[in-house]
């Protein structure tokens, strides 16, 4: 009778026991599906999976043979020593085998974890994510203690957390490939025009909210269309992605460089005035006339190397105390049509120059010339 006793009241305990690991697993997927983009969705893998479920490290293996994630991640989270991205299959496949599902691995018995490389830990849940049939992954938690994943643990709420992990991982990575695909030129890797307005708009009301300066540049190729006739197509696109990439490696990382037209740039420079902006300008000026571009299709005594020049067109926001909210809009048009008159200037100056003008009378050629 006791020993029945002692059974059942075990049996209690275990089901207790379950349906708080129940509802820690759903807590965190609850989480996981309601995450905001692809950054937020592995903030919550690889830093808050530690405090939920209380583990030691958490580690995340990718498989990425196109590089898609190196081209849709942030620098700094490419640099994360828990991300692990894999352009081959086999250290991956090496986890598994050729049927993957949930490993719960121990240093117990004296071998080293495959996973956690350089880490103390003991011992692991090594999550397979499977997506239509395709192994893209592998999530790895990690504990110091050599009991916490046993094989004698059951595995079935990791393997329901490790569907849902891949469906997330999967849209997170589409969804993010559309946003680019809406917001960003592909040919030139920078910002589309769209992304251009709702940078400038983004940028002027907080300009307004903490009163710093705004600059904007707008920048146009001279003679553009000569490169195109001269050297064909293909080198004039050559010729706009390096500039773009050379003006983008040139500002800081919370500038936006932006194509606004054909052959044409904007640059939003946040929290720079009028005096910085000109010289930001005149530096991209002439450090893009002094660029060799290597024109690889060239004919034995052809031109090996295409150079091409740049009109600047330059104005900057200095918010005052009484500026009104609401009235973003007109600050934003009146710094595109001041830009865009610097370099109307500069084009009818010769071109190869810079040309800034006063926001508060763009038709008076209150300019200045660099
Ligand atoms: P200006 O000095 O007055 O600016 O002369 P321009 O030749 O640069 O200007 P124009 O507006 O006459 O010509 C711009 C050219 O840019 C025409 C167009 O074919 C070319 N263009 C626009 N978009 C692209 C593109 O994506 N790739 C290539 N290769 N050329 C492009
Ligand atoms: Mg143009
Ligand atoms: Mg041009």
């Amino acid at each position: 009778m006791e020993n029945l006793s002692t059974t059942v009241n075990d049996l209690f305990q275990k089901a207790v026991q379950n349906e708080q690991i129940l509802r820690r697993y759903q807590q965190f997927e609850l989480k996981l599906l309601d995450h905001a983009g692809f950054e937020e969705l592995l903030d919550m893998l690889l830093r808050n999976a530690v405090d939920h479920f209380q583990l030691d490290n958490v580690e995340l293996w990718l498989y990425d043979p196109q590089d898609t994630l190196v081209e849709l991640l942030p620098e700094n989270y490419l640099n994360l020593p828990e991300l692990h991205l894999f352009s081959k299959s086999v250290p991956l496949d090496q986890l598994y085998g050729k049927h993957p599902s949930v490993r719960l691995v121990t240093t117990g018995d004296g071998t080293p974890l495959p996973v956690f490389e350089g880490e103390h830990l003991r011992s692991a849940a090594l999550i397979p994510l499977v997506r239509h049939g395709v192994l893209v992954g592998s999530l790895h938690f990690g504990s110091r203690g050599h009991q916490r994943f046993t094989l004698d643990k059951s595995t079935d709420f990791i393997d329901h957390l490790a569907s849902i992990v891949s469906v997330c991982l999967e849209n997170a990575v589409n969804l993010e490939r559309l946003h680019r695909l809406s917001m960003y030129d592909m040919l030139t890797k920078v910002k589309n025009r769209r992304a251009f307005h709702q940078a400038l708009d983004k940028e002027v009301s907080r300009a307004g909210r903490s009163g710093d300066p705004l600059s904007l540049l707008f920048v146009d190729l001279d003679y553009f269309k000569q490169i195109n006739d001269t050297y064909g197509h293909p080198m004039g696109d050559k010729v706009l992605k390096e500039v773009a990439q050379y003006i983008n490696e040139m500002l800081r990382k919370t500038d936006h460089v932006c194509r606004y037209g054909g052959e044409e740039f904007a640059l939003v420079l946040p929290n720079c005035g009028q005096q910085r902006a000109m010289e930001i300008a005149e530096r991209i000026r002439q450090q893009i006339s002094q660029l060799m571009i290597a024109n690889d299709d060239a004919e034995e005594d052809g031109c090996k190397e295409v150079s091409v020049t740049l009109s600047m067109g330059v104005c900057c926001w200095l918010p005052m105390n009484d500026f009104e909210e609401g009235s973003e809009d007109d600050i934003a048009k009146e710094l595109i049509a001041c830009s865009d008159q610097g370099v109307y200037l500069s084009k009818a100056a010769g071109r190869n120059c810079v040309h800034y003008i006063d926001l508060a009378e763009p038709e008076t050629n209150s300019s200045m010339k660099v």
